[in-house]
């Protein structure tokens, strides 16, 4: 047996000061989408700005619904709209926040998101830079989507 060690490394900003301005402009998106969520049964706003290589900002917000699996996260809303209308354009960055989170620290993307992300990632040949903000608080950023999913699942177990 062989043990393996699989590591990450990201950036954590404390103070949106330290930030790009772009990625500055990513976040408040973000922020201010999530203020539109549709979040009656969890209560937790979520919002998710995508940056194109055209300089264009779409965002999205997480959508539930009474059946719960028929909701959708911010993250999915926004990426499946953009990949949608814009499938040639490439994703520069994606940043995601929550409104009501108790957590100290930004709050991040769940699998199922982290899974879309690696495949557009995959499908584009160019990295995702991937931004978890805290209102108020911290910023974590990913400079890959990939780094968020280790040993992700991907088309080239099938091809065969
Ligand atoms: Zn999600």
């Amino acid at each position: 047996m062989n043990k393996k060690l699989l590591s990450v490394e990201y950036s954590e900003f404390v103070s949106l000061n330290e930030l790009a301005a772009a990625d500055v402009e990513l976040i408040e998106k973000a922020i201010s989408i999530a203020q539109k969520a549709y979040s009656p049964y969890s209560k937790f706003p979520v919002g998710a700005a995508v940056l194109l290589d055209n300089g264009a900002i779409y965002a999205g917000s997480n959508q539930e619904n009474i059946s719960y699996p028929a909701g959708t996260c911010a993250e999915r809303t926004v990426l499946n709209y953009v990949h949608s209308n814009y499938p040639d354009h490439k994703i520069i960055a994606i940043a995601i926040t929550a409104l009501k989170s108790n957590s100290a620290v930004p709050i991040t993307a769940c699998g199922f998101c982290r899974q879309v992300l690696v495949e557009m990632e995959q499908n584009q040949e160019k990295n995702i830079r991937v931004i978890f903000h805290k209102p108020g608080g911290s910023t974590y950023i990913f400079d890959a989507a990939s780094l968020l999913l280790p040993l992700a699942f991907n088309d080239t177990y099938l091809k065969k």
